[in-house]
């Protein structure tokens, strides 16, 4: 079944996506994902930032369908997703790809560097055997390793080496879409710089639009247009990156960003230490999930679940899930 989006340029389009799963004593429920929302448009870089556990990386892999949601849609380039068949869907996958955190585990260390990058053009029966190591030998250009590379195994090259080669992967079927999963958590610093400038490339010559899944704030920063910030499942605040990052809303964003050496001093915020750690999913507090860590919860915050605000009502892109703030606060008082 398809359905056109309502902008032209809207590449991904996800409602009320969920993922429940049953909690390990069999009688309650984990919310991972609960209700997200979001849009991403051709040629933008979407970041989503947020804690271990935050739900990330479970959102990343509903996107492409890699799980099945409990409840939601999701549309990609005007398609629903959630209609296609197991064939369609892998053959819509062409052009939604992902990368993932650990370079090192997502090889195969028995298979060579040609191998690994030609297995998704073998398994949609792109092109000749000559073909697909001519197409090899132009990605492992592309990512800066030469074709060199093309004959020796994953072992033989460093973690930053190694998340080129997953990237060569990752571009081998031109997708329109890659998402990205924590891809530099794992490298240092320096080799971080080099592999974001190595996306940034990437995605300008090849048209591409990119979900960067990341912890780290300051790399959100470097590479998004826009960010999501999840907590406990839901987003709690999203906005265009410069929006975000000069004015910051909700108190959990504001504690994330006071926590990185140079954001926080450019918003002249000092260190907020957060109480506590994030709480059990499976066990969630009711009201806002944030409130046993928020410096400024009320009384209501206890007990009524604020709720993001809606960019296409408010007119505006900068939307908190928050009672301090805009569409929460009104439907806080009415409730
Ligand atoms: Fe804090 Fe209340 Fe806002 Fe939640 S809704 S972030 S507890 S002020």
């Amino acid at each position: 079944m398809t359905r056109a989006t309502t902008a032209p340029d809207l590449l991904l389009e996800a409602e009320g996506l969920a993922k429940h799963y049953r909690a390990r004593d069999g009688r309650g429920v984990v919310k991972a994902v609960d209700g997200v929302s979001l849009t991403l448009r051709a040629g933008e870089v979407l970041g989503i930032v947020g804690e271990s556990g935050c739900g990330k990386s479970t959102l990343a892999r509903l996107l492409l369908r890699l799980i099945e949601p409990t409840a939601g849609t999701i549309r990609f380039a005007g398609e629903d997703l959630m209609g296609l068949g197991a064939a369609q869907l892998r053959a819509r996958r062409r052009d939604m790809q992902m990368v993932f955190q650990d370079p090192y585990a997502s090889l195969d260390p028995r298979m060579t560097v040609a191998e690994i990058i030609a297995e998704p053009l073998d398994i949609h029966a792109i092109g000749t055997r000559k073909d697909r190591l001519a197409k090899v030998e132009t990605l492992l250009d592309m990512v800066g390793l030469g074709a060199k590379a093309a004959h020796l195994y994953p072992h033989e090259f460093s973690g930053g080496q190694r998340q080129r080669i997953g990237i060569a992967r990752a571009i081998a079927l031109e997708p329109k879409l890659v998402i990205l999963d924590e891809p530099v958590s794992a490298l240092d610093v320096s080799i971080q710089a080099q592999i974001l400038n190595l996306l940034a490339e990437l995605k300008a010559r090849l048209k591409l639009s990119y979900i960067f899944i990341s912890h780290d704030l300051s790399v959100v920063e470097h590479i998004s247009d826009r960010v999501v910030v999840m907590y406990l499942g839901r987003v709690v605040e999203t906005a265009p990156v410069a929006d975000l990052f000069a004015s910051p809303k909700h108190p959990y964003t504001e504690a994330l960003m006071s926590a990185v050496p140079g954001l926080g001093a450019k918003q002249s915020l000092a260190r907020i230490v957060l109480k506590g750690d994030p709480p059990n999913p499976e066990q969630p507090p009711p009201g806002c999930p944030f409130h046993p860590r928020c410096r400024h919860a009320l009384e209501r915050c206890a007990t009524v679940l604020p709720i993001l605000g809606d960019p296409a009502a408010s007119r505006s892109p900068h939307a908190v899930a928050c009672h301090l703030h805009g569409a929460s606060r009104q439907l806080s008082a009415a409730t």
